[in-house]
């Protein structure tokens, strides 16, 4: 048996990431991550990188412990007793860093799955020229260009958004149910907006002017909206 009375005593402050560690390993293990598995944590005395951590009893106090880190081969003396009265917090902070790493995956994997729904709507509807893009501080927006939608001879855009994708799939739902999936993109917009379209820009058909009509109220003729709203053709006739 060693005598431990002259090994050096970590502190609960030493000891501390040693706990976190080992919990961290222990939760990563539990889910069958291998390749995860975090690296255990360096030697408390000198830094270096450790591949083996061996705990026995101490020769001192009955709740003296021993750790050994190899291949360094340091030894060093903790107590059960603090590292008990550590475990909740050990514990906390095992879960804080479980869940960041995690938390940052599932926003690029949800950020992943919205554009690729908003890709996939405008290809299916066939309006992939009014989807429009810019990057600013590091984020990508899409957004549908309406241009000359609302207004006369105006560059014009709306923003979708994660909280709006339910608003564009039902959009290029209703378009589809009419026949006129190309409608999809400008319906998006009159719906967020609850505004019309500009007469020059409104659809011909009965069916079509009814699901824009449902989004504000009726516009009035003038400036900006020089164009009375068409006279409804049937579905046949018209697009
Ligand atoms: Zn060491």
């Amino acid at each position: 048996m060693t005598n431990s009375t002259s090994l050096p005593a970590l502190t609960g402050e030493q000891l501390l990431p040693l706990l976190v560690a080992d919990k961290l390993r222990h939760q990563q293990h539990d889910y069958d991550h291998p390749l995860r598995l975090a690296p255990l944590p360096p030697c408390p005395l000198c830094q270096s990188d450790v591949t083996k951590q061996t705990f026995t009893l101490g020769m001192g106090d009955l709740d003296e412990r021993v750790l050994t880190c190899e291949p360094c081969g340091h030894r060093m003396t903790y107590s059960l007793r603090v590292a008990e009265q550590l475990q909740g917090q050990a514990q906390r902070l095992a879960v804080q860093e479980e869940e960041q790493p995690v938390a940052a995956e599932a926003t690029e994997a949800t950020e992943l799955t919205f554009f690729t729904r908003v890709m996939e709507i405008f290809y299916l509807s066939d309006n992939r020229e009014d989807l429009i893009w810019h990057v600013t501080d590091g984020r990508v927006h899409l957004s549908v260009n309406v241009s000359d939608i609302f207004a006369w001879g105006g560059a014009d855009a709306e923003e979708i958004t994660p909280k709006a994708l339910p608003v564009l799939e039902k959009a290029w739902e209703d378009a589809k149910a009419i026949g006129q999936e190309f409608l999809m993109a400008p319906l998006y917009a009159a719906r967020v907006r609850g505004e019309r379209p500009q007469g020059a820009a409104y659809p011909s058909t009965a069916a079509a002017q009814a699901l824009f009509d449902a989004c504000g109220p009726e516009r009035e003729v003038g400036l900006g909206n020089p164009r009375p709203v068409p006279t409804p053709v049937d579905a046949e006739g018209g697009r």
